[in-house]
């Protein structure tokens, strides 16, 4: 199975929907912030709220990330969680997590084995996309 089987993006949003979760690093949030052409201070302020002592993006009223609509409005500069998404190596230590993840995403193939989305994820990340 090549990886366009294995996984394919529908656009849906799912992985966006939910309170919290996304916590950029500080390399991310200057990254973000000169995205949108914004001071760090100015996107903490607008984007961002404290969740346990750490920074975390927003949540917006619809119950979505504050960055989604229709599409992530951040997409280059997402932070690393957001890129790597579905490719989690925690299924590599549980395999029982592929199920987690094709329950959450999907655009996660039902048909799909655990060598190969373990395979897909061991390329995915040997390809370093997330950096
Ligand atoms: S849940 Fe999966 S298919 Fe839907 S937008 Fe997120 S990555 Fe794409
Ligand atoms: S930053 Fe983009 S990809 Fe990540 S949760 Fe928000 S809308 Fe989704």
């Amino acid at each position: 199975m090549n990886s366009s089987k294995v996984f394919e993006c529908q656009k849906c949003g799912v992985c966006c929907k939910g309170y919290g979760g996304i916590f950029p690093t500080d390399q991310e949030i200057e990254a973000i912030a000169g995205f949108l052409d914004a001071t760090r201070d100015e996107f903490l302020s607008r984007y961002c709220e404290e969740s346990g002592g750490r920074t975390m993006l927003r949540t917006a009223e619809n119950g979505s990330c504050i960055f989604w609509d229709e599409l992530c409005q951040i997409h280059p500069v997402k932070p690393r969680l957001c890129k790597t998404w579905p490719y989690l190596k925690a299924v590599l230590v549980d395999r029982n997590n592929l199920a987690v993840i094709q329950n959450a995403c999907p655009g996660v193939s039902k048909d799909v084995t655990y060598e190969e989305f373990a395979a897909a994820v061991r390329e995915f990340h040997s390809n370093d996309h997330a950096d």
